[in-house]
Parts: structure tokens; C-alpha cells; sequence
């Protein structure tokens, strides 16, 4: 609105109105208007002289896409429309230099299940629909149990990829396999083709559908989630476009998940944050891959259940527990 404009209407009764009405639509399209109204309404239906006299240096506190809360003027903050194509571009084509890789440690997993919930939580999954879970294993009867949690392997072989009619089901230059649930048809051939269980299908409304209708889909978190399709641990992709580690990598409170780059040699705990050699960690603590005779080549590594920091105790998930009384 230009000057010559607030001068002429500054005493019209309908001229207000209408200022009043753009200053909601301009409120509205920025998503203020709720906060707006609740916040500091009186300071900003006051009139249009308090706009006129109000210091230069009226900033408000936004929070980052990774996190920070920064204070930036308030007639710098504009409108960002979410690019639905851009964020199936970007999944697609992953992050270049890349080759992701995870290294689980048994010898230290004691079922805490804080790696499950936080990445149910991401994901908006039920506390019975897993992208990663806690096995028993136990390899005769006269050695001890241990926990081995298992995502999927994202494997460089994948037998889900080839299997899938309609390319919904990928791998990416990064090494990660991802699944457009824009396109899944539901027929569910990757469940069977995958050896290592990984793939979970939605038979029921996904849990937070309601809340998720009309967002974006991320193509990298696999939300909202869709009734009818497939999903899976997505090694949290939308968290490493963020330079963080994966949900359950971060959550882990006894150290058992390393994740990193296969490309720079390195992993980085979890829980202790620091990095080591790849390599020299694999070769070191005898690292393996589940089932290597298939040929898939999995980017999972796991180190033997030797020296266990914790005693086998038979944790049962106290949520789905709960659920059943
Ligand atoms: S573990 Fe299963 S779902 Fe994951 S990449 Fe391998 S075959 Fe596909
Ligand atoms: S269920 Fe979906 S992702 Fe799996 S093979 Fe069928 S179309 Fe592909």
C-alpha cells in the first residue's frame, strides 16, 4: 500500500475496514493469523499509526529447518509454498558424495527400545508397526540370548527394487532405498521378496492420518503415511539432507548405533557422538552382514554379541503390554 493511500483514508471508517481485511488476508497467507490474534493482537489491530511509528527493529522468533531459534525482522519473513515435485526430485535423486552406511553394535543392545519409539514417532506409526524392531536371537541352546535390532538393510542388491512393477520401490545414488508412496500399487510383491523381513504394509488408516491430511508428502519421511502402501526404515533420509544422524541413531541412550559415510571411512556413535574409521572398526570387531550368502549387500554391519555391557533380561514392550490390560 503506498503512502499516498494510508493519507487519504486515514479517517474513513471503510477505508479501515478494508485495511483491516488485507492486513487478515496478508496474516492468513502467512499463517499468522492464529498466533497473530492470540499473541499480540492489540498491538496489531491498534491502527495504522502504531504501523507507521513502530521501531524498524520489530523482529520476531522463528525456528530454523534445522532447529535454531533465530530472531528475523518481521517484514522479511515471507511465505514458502512446500515444492511437493521439488521434495520427489531431491528424495529421488538422495544425497551426492554419499554412501550411507549403519554399524549396529549387539554387544551393547539391552531392548532399551528408545530407537523404536523415536523413530515410530517420526514416522507417525502405531507402537505395533515397525521400520526398525529388537529380535531375540539365540544361536543353539546352550549360548545366550541377545537383542539384535533390525531395520531394513538397504541393500546394494536390493530384491524389492527388482521385484516392484511401478518403480515406487528404489535405490539411490546415496546407497539408500526408498519408496514413493505416491506410486505403490499395494501388491505387496517387495514384502515377499525381501529375506529380511523389513517392509511393513498399512492394512489400517495410518495413525495420524487426520492430522496429516493436506500436508506435503515427504518422499524422505514417508508422511503422511498412506492406507494401502508400504513402508520401511528410510535410514531417516530427511534428517541427513539436515546433517543430523537418524532418529534412532540419536535416540540410542547405550551407544549401539554408529552411522555414517562408507565414501569418507567414517561412522559416528550415536550416544558417545564420536567418530571413528569405518574400516578399522568392521575389521577390528569381526563386523558382518545378516545373511551374505544371498548376495543382497546389505549396508548394515553388525558387531558380534562379545563382551556384553548388559545381562540378557527378557524386556517385553512395555507399550503394547499396556495396551492389551
Ligand atoms: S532389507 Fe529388504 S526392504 Fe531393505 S533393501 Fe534389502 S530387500 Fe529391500
Ligand atoms: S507394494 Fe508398492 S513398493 Fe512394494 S512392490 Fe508393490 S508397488 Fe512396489
Amino acid at each position: 500500500m503506498s503512502n499516498s493511500n494510508k493519507d487519504t483514508n486515514n479517517n474513513n471508517p471503510q477505508s479501515d475496514q478494508n485495511r483491516g481485511n488485507s492486513r487478515r488476508a496478508f496474516f492468513k497467507n502467512f499463517g499468522l493469523i492464529g498466533a497473530a490474534t492470540a499473541a499480540g493482537g492489540a498491538a496489531i489491530y491498534s491502527g495504522f499509526k502504531y504501523e507507521e511509528s513502530k521501531p524498524n527493529h520489530d523482529f520476531v522468533k522463528v525456528l530454523t529447518s534445522d532447529n535454531r531459534l533465530v530472531e528475523v525482522p518481521r517484514d522479511s519473513i515471507k511465505d514458502i509454498k512446500v515444492d511437493v515435485n521439488r521434495l520427489q526430485l531431491q528424495g529421488r535423486e538422495g544425497l551426492k558424495g554419499h554412501r550411507f552406511v549403519m554399524v549396529i553394535d549387539l554387544s551393547k543392545c539391552r531392548n532399551a527400545r528408545k530407537c523404536i519409539s523415536a523413530c515410530q514417532g517420526a514416522h507417525h506409526l502405531r507402537p505395533y508397526e515397525y521400520h526398525i524392531n529388537t529380535l531375540v536371537m539365540q544361536e543353539s541352546p546352550n549360548t545366550a540370548p541377545y537383542y539384535m535390532p533390525k531395520p531394513c538393510q538397504h541393500c546394494d542388491n536390493p530384491p524389492c527394487v527388482a521385484v516392484c512393477p511401478v518403480d515406487a520401490t528404489f535405490k539411490r545414488q546415496d546407497g539408500i532405498v526408498l519408496i514413493d508412496n505416491e506410486r505403490c500399487i499395494g501388491c505387496r510383491f517387495c514384502i515377499a521378496a525381501c529375506p529380511y523381513s523389513a517392509r511393513m504394509f498399512h492394512w489400517e488408516e495410518p495413525l495420524m492420518s487426520v492430522a496429516d491430511k493436506g500436508k506435503p508428502y515427504n518422499i524422505e519421511l514417508n508422511v503422511p503415511q498412506k492406507k494401502g502402501t508400504i513402508s520401511k526404515c528410510l535410514f531417516s533420509s530427511d534428517r541427513l539432507r539436515e546433517g543430523k544422524l537418524p532418529y534412532c541413531v540419536s535416540a540410542c541412550p547405550n551407544g549401539v548405533y554408529y552411522f555414517g559415510d562408507e565414501n569418507q571411512d567414517a561412522v559416528t556413535n550415536g550416544t558417545t557422538k564420536v567418530t571413528h574409521r569405518l574400516s578399522e572398526l568392521i575389521r577390528e570387531n569381526g563386523g558382518y552382514h545378516l545373511m551374505p550368502e544371498l548376495g543382497t549387500k546389505p549396508r548394515v554391519y553388525y558387531l558380534p554379541p562379545k563382551n556384553r555391557l548388559f545381562e540378557f533380561k527378557d524386556v517385553k514392550d512395555k507399550t503394547l503390554e499396556d495396551q492389551k490390560t
